[in-house]
């Protein structure tokens, strides 16, 4: 579509570039949907490679500014950047359930979640405090970080508010400027992100958005002044990004898809197994890479799986993101129906306006099956059963994914064991979604990451500065050696 022919609750999204709000004229545009209802409440410019120069150019003129303030001047943004997210969490609530879809308890975690993130942040200078040492007599040897230059930000649609803050506060505390691409499906809360930084002092350029799609991530790859790139969404995005950005010569961090797995052993305990399991893969309507797909059972835990089921029943999830999800999301469980397994709790059906699907459990999957392997990205888990904890970890470590796993168990041994065995970044014992808080980092392995360090916490500061290893030397009796 090139024209906005239609009025829309807001108008149309625009490009924020060197502190301002700019039409991209001429360019394509996308509707913006309401999941929950169908109904088109925006539009979003598909921006083509001038629009991502432009903010380039912006972000270059801003950043010798920007980059020489101290870090403890410039994370003040931040301070008051998080009492703006806290301030109006309501309005900034709202919108991301407006344009996501997730219900408001979700959607509140989210902005929550922000203010920590950007609480991290705020602590960067304490963090980031250098390291010096007398290597020899007179001789001190010390390492200063610096930014890496411009960066971008390619993120998703599933957190709209949270995911662009997993970058943003840390990348531009510690001096780098960026060129963000919010996924085109929840263009809006970016636009909200970039006034409250603004309102809290943020000079222009330091941040700029520019939104598209696929055309528009190229263009950021292939653009010679980004120097760093981070994105996350799925793993076959993922890997274009990184590959085509590392064939430039950036640095790259893409995180992928997921396939979660959550062990439950017959001796866990079995209320709060089973509630946590249900709320692990149904919560955001199971749109979260952390979200838990495939329970692996080890022996009977028929007890725990009924509770499951009854559980699961009277869960109200919010919808999924768009028709097309609905559709994939409802094939693959068709798909498994037909290759044998049998469906315990059936999620399918559910009329509109907009696009749901409840909850949904399949029992008797085997690890063959396309439902065991490949990220359905909805409220769908599939238990597959095992005979002891080797077999479960046989079953998880066959995925290409690794983002999380989990273990539910009252033996401390079964659960060491497991954190130590399983192939995922993040682990946990009795928890549905082991994120890491702050100050600790996200970020998984195998097909779920590609690049090296961590999205958040102090795995990131790696990623955001280039390391400056300094040599001195002021005392001539300090004498003459190799270093001379
Ligand atoms: P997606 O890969 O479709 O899109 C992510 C971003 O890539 C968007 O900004 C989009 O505009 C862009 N994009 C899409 N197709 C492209 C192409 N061909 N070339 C270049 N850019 C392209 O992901 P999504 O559907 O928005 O999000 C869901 C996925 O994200 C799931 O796979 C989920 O597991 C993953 N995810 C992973 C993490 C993590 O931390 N590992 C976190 C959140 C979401």
């Amino acid at each position: 579509m090139t024209a906005i022919d239609i009025s829309t609750k807001y108008p149309p999204v625009r490009n924020y570039i060197g502190g301002e709000f700019v039409d991209g004229n001429g360019i394509n545009y996308l509707d913006v949907t309401n999941p929950a209802d169908g109904s088109v409440i925006s539009r979003v410019p598909l921006s083509p490679a001038s629009e991502v120069d432009r903010a380039a150019q912006a972000a270059k003129k801003a950043f010798p500014g920007w980059s020489s303030l101290p870090i403890k001047e410039r994370v003040q943004v931040f301070f008051r950047y998080k009492t703006l997210l806290e301030k109006h969490i309501d309005e900034l609530s709202a919108l991301i359930t407006e344009e996501n879809g997730k219900v408001d308890s979700e959607a509140r975690a989210e902005i929550l979640k922000s203010a920590e993130l950007t609480e991290f942040a705020c602590s960067l200078p304490q963090i980031t405090a250098g390291e010096v040492l007398e290597v020899s007599r007179g001789v001190e040897c010390r390492v200063e970080r610096f930014p890496v230059g411009i960066v971008a930000s390619i993120t998703p649609f599933n957190f709209p508010n949270m995911v662009p803050n997993w970058t943003i506060p840390n990348a531009i505390a510690l001096g780098n400027c960026m060129i963000l691409k919010p996924s085109e499906q929840v263009p809006l809360s970016a636009g909200r992100i970039a006034e409250l930084l603004r309102e809290a002092g943020l000079p222009e350029g330091v941040l700029n958005i520019v939104h598209g799609g696929q055309e528009t991530v190229e263009a950021i790859c292939d653009h010679l002044d980004i120097e760093g790139i981070t994105f996350v969404g799925s793993t076959r995005v993922a890997k274009i990004v990184y590959r085509r950005g590392t064939a430039n010569l950036k640095r790259v961090l893409a995180l992928g898809g997921a396939k979660n797995h959550l062990i439950v052993m017959p001796d866990a305990e079995p209320e709060m197994t089973s509630s946590n399991v249900v709320a692990s893969m149904s919560g955001c309507a199971g749109q979260r890479c952390m979200a838990a797909s495939v329970m692996v059972s080890v022996g009977n835990t028929d007890h725990i799986i009924n509770r499951m089921v009854s559980i699961m029943r009277g869960v109200k999830t919010g919808p999924v993101i768009s028709k097309e999800a609905k559709q994939r999301i409802e094939s693959s469980i068709t798909e498994a129906e037909k290759a044998g397994a049998k469906v315990l709790v059936d999620g399918r059906g559910r009329e509109g306006p907009g696009f749901w699907v409840g909850p949904t459990l399949i029992d008797y999957v085997t690890p063959d099956m396309r439902i065991a392997q490949e990220e359905v990205f909805g409220p769908v888990m599939v238990i597959i059963r095992t005979k002891d904890v080797d077999d479960a970890l046989r079953v998880q470590k066959r995925s290409r994914y690794g983002n999380a796993a989990s273990v539910f168990t009252e033996s401390g041994g079964v659960a060491r064991y497991v954190m130590e065995n399983a192939s995922a970044g993040m682990v946990g014992v009795n928890v549905g979604v082991p994120v890491p808080r702050e100050p600790f980092s996200f970020g998984g392995w195998n097909e779920s990451k590609f690049g090296v360090g961590d999205i958040t916490g102090r795995g990131s500061i790696e990623f955001w500065t280039k390391s400056k290893k300094m040599t001195t030397k002021w005392n001539k009796e300090a004498g003459v050696n190799w270093m001379s």
